[in-house]
């Protein structure tokens, strides 16, 4: 299972939680098509004015509740991400 870092909050989320890996091909309300986002911010319409229904894993528009939602601090490896090496070195970022 991956992370990522949701494009509209910066936070970091499960990829299989949020809407990452359909990110090219569904385009949610609001957003461009290729927008990553956590499953907080992931809204409950699609592009196309279709409903996004809640499944058995997250509501669309709620913190999924698994994991605290953190903004991603550049040194844990994200899928959408570099880290930032002077960051795991203890350098000053
Ligand atoms: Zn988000």
């Amino acid at each position: 299972m991956g992370l990522f870092v949701c494009d509209n909050c910066e936070c970091v989320d499960n990829t299989a939680l949020g809407h990452f890996w359909a990110k090219n091909i569904v385009q949610m309300k609001g957003f461009e098509l290729g927008t990553a986002l956590c499953s907080e911010c992931t809204p409950d319409e699609f592009a196309n004015g279709e409903k996004h229904e809640a499944d058995i894993l997250t509501t669309p528009g709620k913190w999924h509740g698994r994991f605290p939602k953190e903004k991603w601090d550049g040194k844990i490896d994200v899928m959408n991400r570099k880290i930032n090496p002077e960051l795991l070195t203890g350098g000053k970022a």
